[in-house]
């Protein structure tokens, strides 16, 4: 339950890679590639695609794209832009982040008004905003519509650019019951991944408007990310996207099942509301994190710390209803005996 970039491919997706028809895509001509990236402009309501390595290297292009030297971005204190992703936006683009606290991962309309730079001889130009969705550190909160669609509106107002790091972006539309589409509206560029939930072995998406994903294609290039016959990798994600989003209500379920089981184990603080789509989150008491996950991996229940004192489980493809309680037997356990 560390997370859920373990997903395996299952059988019948590796069938379909196995079956890809190839080409060298940094000269276009990969089929499934193209035909990968067709889909997702279309998906999204973007004009176009672009097949990148990772989630990180999807956020690194979408901010390369709406920000340059020199200029800010706003983001969360607690976004993985900010946190976690090796600080790519300042050491290749020069862009300095200005994080914002929210509750929940939720950025207010008035915290994107007051965040932007007033035009001032002193201060760096503001370029762009990035919001999470679903918010991972604060345990997989999916953005209410409306509240994106405000966010975003006070964003345009002020001028600047909106990037979406949507790495669960369909998590974040099960558990708002909307459509993907509603989500990119609200931004210029959009990033997601399909290695994670999807099960894909690797690979995410950019989308965005022509302009801004060929010159995303140009920074892909530039930071080595140009590769050949990844119709094989491709192909992961175009059956990722037929089989594996409907799925994910599934790891929704067992996540609320776990949460709720863990709640009741003396020791564990855990919001219960916070637990909307397949990340649990909760804080420990009585025993170190450490301690914890090492009683937790010799019973066979693996996890991450989140931050110095919370602890986080992921459900997903492989995890099933057996495991959750599996897990909550463990986990009472070794509760128990601290
Ligand atoms: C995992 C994740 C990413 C980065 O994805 P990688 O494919 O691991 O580089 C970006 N943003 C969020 C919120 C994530 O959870």
């Amino acid at each position: 339950m560390r997370t859920d970039t373990l997903t395996m491919p299952s059988p019948d997706m590796r069938r379909a890679m196995a079956n890809a028809e190839l080409g060298d895509d940094v000269f276009g001509e990969d089929p499934t590639v193209n035909r990968l990236q067709d889909v997702t402009a279309d998906m999204f309501d973007k004009e176009a695609a672009l097949f990148v390595s990772s989630g990180t290297m999807g956020n690194l292009l979408g901010l390369l794209v709406n920000a340059r030297s020199g200029e800010e971005l706003i983001a969360d204190a607690d976004s993985h832009v900010f946190l976690a992703e090796a600080g790519g936006a300042a050491a290749l683009g020069g862009i300095q982040i200005m994080p914002v606290r929210t509750e929940g991962g939720i950025m207010e309309p008035e915290q994107v008004a007051q965040a932007i730079r007033p035009e001032d001889q002193h201060y760096p130009r503001t370029a762009a905003v990035t919001f999470e969705n679903t918010h991972n550190r604060h345990g997989g909160i999916a953005w209410p519509l409306p509240a994106l669609r405000a966010a975003s509106q006070q964003a345009r107002d002020g001028g600047i650019a909106v990037h979406i790091d949507g790495a669960r972006i369909f998590n974040a539309a099960i558990a708002v019951r909307t459509d993907v589409k509603d989500f990119a509206a609200c931004a210029d560029t959009l990033t997601f991944c399909l290695s994670k939930g999807l099960g894909a072995p690797a690979g995410s998406i950019l989308v965005g408007p022509h302009a801004k994903i060929a010159e995303a294609k140009r920074w892909r290039k530039m930071l080595g990310g140009g590769m050949r016959q990844i119709g094989v990798l491709a192909a992961a994600g175009l059956y990722a996207l037929d089989h594996m989003v409907d799925r994910l209500a599934e790891d929704h379920a067992n996540a609320k099942t776990l949460a709720e089981g863990l709640a009741e184990i003396k020791g564990i603080k855990l919001d219960l509301w916070r637990v909307q789509t397949n990340l649990v989150i909760f804080d420990i008491n009585g025993i170190s994190t450490a301690g914890f996950l090492d009683e937790c991996k010799k019973r066979g229940l693996r996890a991450d710390a989140n931050g110095r004192t919370r602890v986080r489980f992921v459900t997903r493809y492989g995890i099933d209803a057996e495991d959750v309680q599996y897990a909550l037997k463990v986990v009472s356990e070794v509760m128990g005996a601290a």
